[in-house]
């Protein structure tokens, strides 16, 4: 019989959260290697996020433009090959900031935005890949468009110039994420779209299970804020 291999250091957050996207993956007969793993460092300091880094972990997530502006240009300028992507709010006047320091935006969720991104791009001669973000509980005061809204709010960001690859979303708190997981997916389906950024630290399994093509994880990997 094999013996396990007693392994000499515990598993870190990062691995742990390695292995539990790979079980979930498996459960659901996908690849590991087709969930991108985005680690959001938000009100983390350089040095927890350079520990990832050590680690070969390469995506990276933050939730306002100027903490980003402030904390990532020295961390870029010594690993090109990390990426980072914009999973917040994001206000018309930030947008050009945005396009200039982001790979990836996962919120964009009104036509005002999506006019100011176009523009922006245009100005910066940059393309960013971007998501729709639906309000997929339909809450008031949270952000992303509604469901009804998502066929026009994509017309109007292929006009601009956007390139959406996918839906985000952030279901409602403290009730079962599935079935929202499961309506982002069909809304997907449903619009042509193939990527799907659901599933933060104490969903991501499930969002996993369920097609997420992005899971947005910070607590799981840097600990509480
Ligand atoms: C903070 C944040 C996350 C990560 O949340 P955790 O619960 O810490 O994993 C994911 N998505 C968005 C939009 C966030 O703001």
């Amino acid at each position: 019989m094999e013996q396990a291999v007693p392994s000499s250091a515990p598993a870190s957050p990062l691995e742990q959260v390695r292995a539990r996207i790979a079980a979930a993956a498996r459960i659901a007969g996908r690849k590991a290697e087709d969930v991108t793993l985005v680690a959001v460092s938000k009100t983390k300091p350089a040095e927890a996020i350079l520990g990832l880094i050590a680690q070969g972990q390469t995506v990276f997530g933050e939730n306002r433009v100027q903490e980003a502006q402030a904390k990532w240009p020295e961390i870029r300028a010594a690993h090109a090959e990390v990426q980072l992507h914009l999973v917040g709010q994001l206000q018309s006047n930030k947008a050009e900031d945005a396009v200039a320091l982001f790979d990836c935006i996962h919120s964009v969720d009104r036509a005002s935005l999506v006019t100011a991104l176009g523009k922006a791009q245009e100005k910066l001669g940059r393309k960013v890949p971007c998501f729709v973000q639906v309000n997929i509980g339909a809450e008031e005061q949270k952000g992303g468009c509604a469901v009804s809204e998502v066929p026009v709010l994509l017309a109007l960001a292929r006009e601009a110039g956007l390139q959406i690859v996918g839906l985000m979303c952030v279901p409602p708190a403290s009730i079962e994420a599935a079935p929202f997981f499961a309506l982002l997916d069909k809304l997907a389906d449903d619009n042509g779209l193939s990527g799907l950024s659901m599933g933060m630290s104490d969903d991501f399994e499930t969002a996993v299970q369920l097609g997420a093509s992005h899971v947005r994880i910070g607590s799981a990997l840097f600990g509480e804020r």
